[in-house]
């Protein structure tokens, strides 16, 4: 087990499937991070086998429970001082907004610039969501 020794404040994701860290390092776009991240693959785990880690060394702005889109069973923590502050688990959230865009050529979002891409939870388990422009459904993994 790695320590999060080194991080003063941050955020290190815990518990990522293996094979799945990479995916959610791109999608926080940690490649162009100007301050200290890593990316740990293959890391032995009592109860997974093998997991992957990320460490990052600065605050995140965006909405974390996002990430439970990618992977629903990893575990977020907030260091400050070299402290654990929070420990969760994301929660697949309700309502997204700017993170995906719609697929229907006709909605509006596709039409029109500078509309909020907005999408509302309509079925935890398949992960689906509902365009609140023009309905339609999308899974949204398939879009991350
Ligand atoms: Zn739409």
């Amino acid at each position: 087990m790695l320590s999060i020794n080194g991080i003063k404040k941050g955020v290190v994701i815990d518990h990522i499937k293996q094979g799945v860290g990479v995916s959610i390092f791109n999608f926080l776009a940690l490649d162009k991070a100007n301050y200290r991240v890593a990316l740990i693959m293959n890391v032995p785990s009592v109860k997974m086998g093998l997991k992957d880690i990320i460490k990052i060394e600065n605050e995140i702005e965006i909405d974390l429970d996002i990430l439970g889109l990618i992977d629903p069973n990893i575990t977020i923590n907030i260091i400050e001082d070299e402290v654990v502050k929070k420990k969760f688990k994301p929660h697949i959230p309700n309502k997204i907004e700017n993170i995906v865009k719609c697929k229907n050529p006709r909605c509006v979002t596709s039409i029109e610039k500078n509309i909020n891409h907005k999408f509302i939870l309509v079925s935890k388990k398949d992960q689906e969501y509902r365009c609140d422009f023009c309905d339609e459904i999308i899974k949204i993994q398939n879009l991350l």
